[in-house]
């Protein structure tokens, strides 16, 4: 991105400043500077080439490549290479295969080929594929993507060549989500460069930029491991809210603790030697909770570095005595952790797409892609809803003390003026003396920073959407496959009926008839435009009346990915098979099913085996008190209060105890239900709902208990990370 390289090319590297990020950004990463050193400029043009214009890499370069990529990790210290891959579960999966092969007993060499570094074939079967392979058949492959680099990476002192590639069933299914994003990316690329020609004829391409924002908590591994709800859930099931708990937002912005600081340091310096390009870091909203930002880049890439970040984070945590808790929402009563992904569609001749410029004309062009992203977005609301459904994320978004999980866009005041005028074809320059057109200036000073609204899922920011509902845990390619191809068919949707209004009129100007069909896009999705509280009451009862959907969990967005329209979008542009999808539909229920019957048998245990006791002995040590007062002689009222402790207790223990039993039997029943959509359902509508209640009865108990027979660690501690 020619952004990037301006900010590290500025000095030449030979010059860059020992002390400087640039000495050592990308120092593990086989990009343009180390490719230099082995391949031969064919060899590199045909990377480049991959890279900018998804051209196939010729086998004899392959071998080529594969050689030099060899000698390059070995004088890094990489005996091994692996195919890396996102499968559906989890966050990155790795099998390792070394360069050496034995020639004699006593003798090998190092090698690595074309074929090796262009397929791979994993065994794969403990991978979800929704019943695409049976797990006799279980041959899948993994295929390199030249367009995101090979890395290095080091765990434990060890290094490894990790090659970035798409996993893909021996059918051709895909069974990862590196595999449809780049479906996607390729489609919207092609319908963005189309609708281009209207403007400027020179856009050879488009490219698709992100940048995602990432916010995480942070909590004590000794601490940690004291939890098995923050072991095994990612979030604690149980614990009542400290006493100064987010009430004083103080720690947003605030000084960031030193140990955090010196973590947050490490991560950094090992994410840019990745190539990774962070550049911003802070504390977030609540407490121990932070954030990172990377500067954008090109989408796959940006998909594939957040996803490395995580896997970095939580290696640096480790030697920092901290573990990164990456659940939407670790906490209750405090806010949960999200995926801003910031997006953006660039041409070839380096116009954003979505920055308002300085003319009318290329004003026409900003207000198309403007208003077809809004218009794809209120088609679209419900399938990208389901882009982000998880079990996680369902506590942040729809649940109670969380924004509703209405999806509308936020667009600011200035805009939504303009765009006001514009669809009721009123001159918002007139005083300018531009009377003839009616596409506005837009004063781009005025859509900066100032006019911003944290509350909504969707909101433009000056230059790009930022889709702003993603978990964070995510993977974040299922969001930006809905969105590449939401968007990509809005704009072959309204390329087709330019072209069929330019053919009927034609002595029609084109900038009319562009404009006419803009204004009926814009007039029928409107509503979707918000500028509000998205957190407030009144915008759940004003969304309804609005005809926009709020669907409060997992089971019932995922249904989205299945009905007519989404089928067609995904089947007619070639992104998924029918069979693909109700696969891939199905590994989504599965892990939300997966989710809640983790958190059913944890919560379980930990009730019965450390909350419920915790309580009785609490319990047995008052009742000795009141035993021993009265033997003194004393009267009642000298431990009235004991009693009622001691009653208090007993009645919250029978309450847990029964809440219990029957999440037990709830959770028995549940799971042998056949199809993993209704098993999803009955989950959140069978189990669920014991997760409060149980809650709210061993937070009662937690708060009666001597802290001295209470084992487990409370927020106050866990949210101390100083
Ligand atoms: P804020 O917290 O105010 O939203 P940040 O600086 O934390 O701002 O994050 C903004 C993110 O948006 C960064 O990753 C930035 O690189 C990215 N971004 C900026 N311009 C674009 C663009 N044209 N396309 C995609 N992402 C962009
Ligand atoms: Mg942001």
């Amino acid at each position: 991105m020619s952004h990037l390289q301006g900010a590290s090319s500025s000095k030449p590297q030979s010059e860059s400043n020992m002390n400087g990020i640039s000495f050592y950004y990308g120092e593990l990463v086989f990009g343009p500077n180390a490719q230099k050193g082995y391949l031969s400029q064919s060899a590199i043009d045909e990377i480049h080439k991959a890279v900018n214009e998804s051209h196939a890499i010729h086998r004899n370069s392959a071998d080529e490549i594969a050689n030099g990529m060899k000698e390059w990790a070995l004088d890094l210290g990489a005996t091994h290479y692996t195919h890396w891959f996102q499968p559906l579960r989890g966050t990155t999966a790795e099998k390792h295969d070394s360069f050496f092969e034995p020639t004699g007993v006593d003798s090998g060499i190092e090698s690595f080929s074309g074929k090796s570094l262009a397929q791979q074939e994993p065994d794969a079967s403990s991978f979800p594929s929704g019943g695409i392979r049976n797990t006799f058949e279980a041959r899948g492959y993994t295929a390199w993507d030249p367009s995101s680099p090979a890395f290095i990476i080091e765990k434990g002192g060890v290094r490894t060549l990790c090659i970035p590639t798409i996993f893909v069933s021996y059918t051709g299914e895909a069974l990862d989500y590196k595999a449809p994003l780049l479906k996607t990316l390729a489609f919207v690329r092609k319908a963005a460069t189309d609708i281009c020609q209207y403007f400027d004829e020179n856009v050879t391409d488009c490219s698709v930029s992100l940048g995602v924002e990432q916010e995480y908590f942070l909590v004590k591994e000794d601490l940690f491991h004291q939890r098995p709800d923050l072991m095994y859930a990612g979030r604690t099931l149980v614990g009542h809210s400290p006493a100064k708990g987010q009430q004083m937002e103080d720690h947003y912005f605030g000084a960031i603790p030193t140990n955090v600081q010196s973590f947050m340091n490490d991560f950094e310096q090992q994410a840019h030697r990745l190539g990774i390009p962070l550049r911003t870091r802070h504390n977030e909203v609540a407490p121990a909770q932070f954030e990172c930002a990377p500067q954008f880049e090109s989408l796959n890439l940006a998909v594939d570095h957040n996803t490395l970040l995580m896997d970095v984070m939580q290696a640096v945590a480790h030697q920092h005595g901290y573990r990164v808790l990456l659940h939407e929402k670790p906490y209750k009563g405090i806010n949960g952790s999200g995926k801003h992904n910031n997006w953006s569609l660039v041409t070839s001749t380096g116009v954003n797409l979505l920055s308002p410029g300085n003319s009318p004309k290329q004003n026409l062009q900003f207000l198309t892609f403007f208003i077809n992203v809004i218009k794809a977005v209120y088609d679209n609301a419900d399938l990208l809803r389901a882009s982000i459904a998880t079990a996680g994320n369902d506590h942040r978004l729809g649940a109670n003390e969380a924004p509703p999980a209405i999806m509308s866009v936020f667009i600011g005041d200035t805009l939504g003026k303009i765009l006001e005028d514009f669809e009721q074809n009123i001159d918002s320059n007139s005083d300018h003396g531009q009377k003839s057109i009616h596409i506005p200036n837009i004063p781009e000073i005025l859509l900066d920073n100032t006019d911003r609204n944290r509350t909504s899922p969707f909101a433009f920011t000056g230059n790009k959407f930022e889709f702003r509902a993603v978990g964070s845990s995510d993977n974040c390619a299922s969001p930006m496959v809905v969105l590449n191809a939401i968007v990509g068919n809005q704009l072959l949707e309204f390329k087709k009926q330019v072209d069929s209004k330019l053919a009927a009129n034609s002595g029609a100007s084109k900038e009319d008839i562009i404009e006419e069909i803009l204004r009926n896009e814009l007039s029928s999705s409107k509503n979707i435009l918000f500028g509000g509280n998205g957190y407030s009451d009144e915008w759940v009862t004003e969304a309804l009346s609005r005809g926009l959907n709020n669907i409060k969990n997992t089971p019932e967005a995922l249904a989205s990915y299945l009905d007519a329209k989404s089928v067609e979008l995904f089947t007619m542009n070639n992104i998924f098979s029918m069979k693909e999808l109700e696969a891939r539909t199905e590994i989504r229920y599965e892990n939300y099913v997966l989710s809640l019957e983790i958190e059913a048998k944890i919560l379980n245990e930990m009730v019965q085996n450390m909350i419920i006791p915790a309580g009785i002995r609490y319990q047995s040590k008052v009742s000795q008190n009141i035993a021993q007062l009265k033997q003194i002689g004393l009267g009642e009222d000298t431990y009235s209060s004991q009693l009622d402790l001691v009653k208090e207790l007993g009645a919250l223990i029978n309450m847990a105890q029964k809440l219990n039993r029957e999440m037990e039997a709830a959770n028995e029943s549940v799971i042998e239900i056949e199809g993993a959509k209704e098993r999803a359902i009955q989950y959140n509508e069978q189990v669920r709902p014991y997760f409060e209640q149980l809650r709210e009865v061993c937070d009662g108990i937690e708060r009666l208990c001597d802290d001295t027979e209470w084992t487990l660690p409370k927020y106050r501690e866990l949210l101390s990370v100083h």
